[in-house]
Parts: C-alpha cells; structure tokens; sequence
C-alpha cells in the first residue's frame, strides 16, 4: 500500500504516444576543448567525469525557469543528450551506439557562483547543479527517425543573439566513448539519459530572458526566465 503516490518522471517521444520513464540525469564535464579551456583546464584530452542531476531537474521544451535561490550566476550550457534504452556495464565502444533510443537538446543550467565555490574548496558540485528546473529537455527524437547524429551545429542564443557556437563533432569524448567509459563506472539501465558536455560561450541569463538552444538535425529548446 502506497501512502502517496509518486510520479514517474518521463520525457515525450517525438512522433509518438509512448512516453520516456526517465532513470538517471548522467552530465559529462568539459567535453569540447574551447569550453575547457574558458573553465580554466589547460589538457585538451583529461579522462571524462561525471555529475548527476536529479530527475526532477527536468523541465519540458516550451517552460518557464523560476530564477533559481542562493545564486547571482544563473548561466546556460547547450548540451546533446543521449536516451539510453538497453542496460549494460562495461560496454564496448563499438556497441555502444546500440544501447542508445534516442537524442535530444538539453540546457544544463548552473549556479555557477555555487560551482566554482564547490570546485575551490574541493566540495560536491550539487548545490550548483541540482535544483528545481536545471535540466530543460527537448522531446526524444528517436534513433529509427533521426539516426546517430555525430556532427552539426549546435547554438545558443539568449534574446536572439548567439552566445555559445560549435558542432558536435567537436567532442572530445564521442557519445560511443562517453558511453563506453560512463558503463564502467555505472550500470546503465533503461531510461538513463547523459548529457554530453557544453561548447564554448557559456555565459548568465537573468530573468526576462528567452534562450532557445539547437542542435542541428536533433531538434531547438526553447525557455524564458522569470
Ligand atoms: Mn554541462
């Protein structure tokens, strides 16, 4: 018997009824070079690492981001995100595609101010990850429609001007790699979504602000800060 009921958190499929359950919010840090070094890294090629966004940091295409508390350095993070359907540990980087669903457009949003104080004093980077909305996320557009994007545009803009530009293909760790070195640190399971790491030109948004991030042939995420 449940005394209350709790949601599964899901994502919509482009082009069907079915619905995503959401697992797990994997992030990669610093997976494009330019970003890396205006996050102050100087290795072009370190092993990747990983945070992990509550579920409930989802927020649909199309919503409104309340300007999160604690923070004066709401910044944005245009991301490719994978939506990962076969469980597997250790998987190969050759196989790796297989266990992918589909892709979508992701913004980490960050506290940046809370971040950088947790990386200066070597603490957890939750407080500046986690929080209520700080993963708005396109619908999955899935891999029988769209197949493995592996290059094409991606942008920001806030207000219509552009703030982050690169192309996927810029990646230091590919989504198969990324996937392939994620599973030896964790079973991925169905549901589990990743988000792959930001290009260059991160920067802060503030309320009042509309920012739409694209990912050519994947999909646009639309948000207004209020
Ligand atoms: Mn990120």
């Amino acid at each position: 018997m449940n005394i209350f009921e709790i949601e599964q958190i899901s994502l919509p499929i482009e082009g069907s009824e079915d619905r995503f359950p959401v697992n797990r919010v994997y992030c990669v840090g610093r997976n494009y070079a330019e970003h890396t070094k205006e996050m102050g890294g100087d290795h072009e090629r370190e092993p990747p690492f990983y945070f992990i966004k509550s579920t409930d940091t989802l927020l649909a295409n199309g919503g409104e981001v309340e300007y999160p508390p604690k923070t004066n350095n709401l910044q944005h993070e245009v991301e490719l995100v994978v939506a990962i359907y076969k469980p597997g540990k250790d998987i190969l980087q050759e196989n790796a595609l297989n266990h992918v669903f589909g892709y979508a457009v992701g913004i980490d949003l960050t506290r940046r101010d809370l971040q950088s104080e947790a990386k200066k004093l070597g603490r957890p980077w939750d407080t500046g990850k986690t929080f209520k909305q700080a993963a708005p996320i396109t619908a999955i557009q899935p891999v029988i429609k769209i197949g493995h994007p592996n290059k094409g545009k991606i942008q920001l803009k806030v207000n219509s001007s552009i703030r982050q530009i690169g192309d996927i293909s810029e990646m230091i760790w590919s989504v198969s790699a990324a996937i392939a070195n994620l599973s030896t640190y964790f079973e991925l399971a169905a549901g589990d979504l990743l988000f792959t790491g930001t290009p260059a030109g991160v920067g802060e948004i503030l309320p009042g602000d509309n920012v739409i991030g694209e990912i050519e042939g994947v999909g646009a995420l639309e948000i207004n800060v209020i």
